[in-house]
């Protein structure tokens, strides 16, 4: 059924035509709106006052967040407004679903509902039982567009905190851009975090044993990202278990260590271990060269960052 909302009354009203839903959880539900002056669309996330409450900072940092940053490779909030029960965003819509989608796609593997449990649902098991990742070359398409928007955020002090397949949209063009900003935190002058937040199989051992924190979390997410969607599975879980229990005892076990499939280039497999370095001081990205040693990297030697940037 198509609704109407009037967006605001101190701004130019925006009138907005309301379509499919595109998905959504507990406390949100996200569909196409069509801007009725103009025909734009967007993606509109609604989410209700009663069920705001039980995480308030996370609708606080989205909205601000996503409010004051603009760049190629973030999701862009246009407005945001409210009616007597909800609060909504209007965002760009990211029609082309996300990077779980393409790993899945890539790898025909049908998909698998897991019955029960939040955890279980948070680690990559419900959408991922596959043998094999996407080619070296698609993943540098993508993961150099991630590469440029954390640089950027970290730039702003902000920490993303949720890098996965899930939380990275593709627009019509098929560019990606990072979503999904709940968990994003703009850092104080002290520069350090300590609150545990993020995905079970995607955190890094900072962040698990709770000795505070920085953009460091961001770069091992990548090197966890770029693994997932190398081989299809997550580093630190394996076909017996994602008890995250398990999963986040590895992440910080120096002695446990990451399996590399044999068909990685030496390339790819150097990057990852760099970026999954368990030391915060020594991993790739928090080194004097920050940002700029990730792009120096040599599996990025085709890339032309500045063209890229530049979108
Ligand atoms: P939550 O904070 O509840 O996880 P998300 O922002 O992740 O909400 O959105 C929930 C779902 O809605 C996503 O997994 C995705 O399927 C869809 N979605 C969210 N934002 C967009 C967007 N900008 N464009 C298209 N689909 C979106
Ligand atoms: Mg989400």
């Amino acid at each position: 059924a198509l609704r109407s909302i009037a967006a605001g009354k101190d701004v130019a009203p925006l009138v907005l035509v309301e379509g499919a839903v595109l998905g959504g959880g507990a406390f949100s539900r996200v569909s196409i709106v069509t801007e009725e002056a103009t025909g734009r669309q967007y993606a509109l996330k609604r989410m209700r006052k009663a069920a705001v409450v039980q995480c308030p900072e996370h609708v606080f940092c989205e909205q601000a967040i996503t409010r004051n940053t603009a760049h190629p490779f973030c999701i862009r909030q246009y407005a945001s407004f409210q009616d007597k029960y909800h609060l909504y965003l209007l965002f760009d819509l990211m029609s082309g679903g996300d990077l779980m989608d393409v790993l899945v796609a890539e790898a025909r593997v049908i998909r698998r509902r897991i019955a029960q449990g939040a955890w279980r649902r948070a680690c990559l098991a419900p959408k991922v039982k596959m043998l094999k990742g996407m080619e070296e070359d698609l993943a540098r398409f993508y993961i150099a567009s991630i590469v440029l928007a954390l640089d950027y955020l970290h730039a702003h002090a902000i920490v993303y905190r949720d890098l996965k397949p899930e939380n990275v949209f593709i627009d019509q063009q098929g560019f990606v851009k990072l979503g999904d900003f709940g968990f994003a935190k703009v850092l104080e002058s002290a520069n350090r975090t300590y609150t545990f937040c993020g995905t079970p199989g995607y955190v890094a051992p900072e962040n698990v044993l709770a000795h505070g924190y920085n953009t460091s979390v961001d770069w091992w997410g990548l090197g966890v990202l770029l693994y997932v969607l190398l081989t299809g599975r997550q580093p630190f879980s394996s076909p017996k278990t994602d008890d995250p229990m398990v999963v986040m005892r590895r992440i910080v076990d120096d002695n446990w260590h990451i399996k590399y499939p044999p068909y990685l280039s030496p390339a790819a497999k150097d990057l990852i271990a760099r970026l999954l370095e368990r030391k915060p001081a020594r991993r790739l990205g928090m080194l004097a060269g920050k940002a700029a040693d990730v792009k120096r990297h040599r599996w990025f030697d085709s890339v032309d960052w500045g063209a890229l940037e530049a979108r």
